[in-house]
């Protein structure tokens, strides 16, 4: 079974709610390496995508993710701001005006999500950022699918494996985004946009249970 635009609208008030509980965790992780914006960042930025979907659900799963972006951009400062606004731009274009995101379109967008962050953040696997958690969700969803699970489970193998990615960058040496600044100091600590992107990833499983 497929996820409406109804669907993907819970799927995004749950994840405004994880967000918020893991506010001052993600603040947190970000003051030791960065700047401590990133929780409040994030929280204001779904916060703000709940109020626009109270006005209005968009009549598609696309038009939904399109709404995320362009929140994202406008209300996220910092550098996941207009990163995550472009995976969800990314998605969004991939979604198109399907009615229902199924497995074979999920994985179409979160391939293309990575695809947008990589594009914008030009971060690669290993320089301790959001796509250290982003690689292996897409690699784990890919495999998913391939042994024929549903929406849900596809999300949960992501979800699981962006949790052992994002665990990865303790031990990285981050080289993109304020905590390079840090070099080798910065070991030792998790990155808060890749905790930030497990916990989107694990909420959207949950979601779709
Ligand atoms: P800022 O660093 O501007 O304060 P945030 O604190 O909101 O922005 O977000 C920091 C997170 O953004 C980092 O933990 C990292 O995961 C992610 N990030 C920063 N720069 C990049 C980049 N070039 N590519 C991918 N992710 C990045
Ligand atoms: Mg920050």
């Amino acid at each position: 079974m497929g996820c409406s635009s109804e669907g993907f609208a819970a799927a995004l008030r749950a994840a405004a709610e994880v967000v918020a509980e893991h506010r001052t965790e993600l603040i947190e992780l970000d003051r030791a390496i960065g700047d401590g914006d990133h929780g409040e960042n994030l929280s204001r930025g779904f916060t703000a995508i709940v109020s626009a979907l109270e006005t209005e659900v968009p009549a598609t799963p696309g038009a939904v993710a399109k709404l995320a972006a362009t929140t994202l951009i406008s209300k996220v400062g910092g550098a996941a701001g207009p990163l995550y606004g472009t995976a969800f731009l990314r998605a969004s274009a991939k979604l198109g005006d399907a009615a229902e995101i199924d497995v074979p379109l999920l994985l179409e967008a979160l391939r293309a999500a990575l695809e947008g962050v990589q594009a914008r953040g030009k971060a690669v696997g290993g320089d301790a950022t959001m796509v250290d958690a982003l690689i292996p969700a897409v690699s784990a969803a890919e495999g998913a699918a391939a042994a024929d699970a549903s929406v849900a489970e596809v999300l949960a193998a992501a979800a699981d494996a962006a949790d052992r990615g994002a665990e990865s960058t303790v031990d990285l040496v981050p080289r993109k985004g304020r905590a390079s600044y840090l070099g080798e100091r910065a070991v030792g600590h998790l990155d808060p946009g890749a905790r930030s992107t497990a916990l989107l990833l694990r909420a959207f499983a949950e979601a779709a249970r």
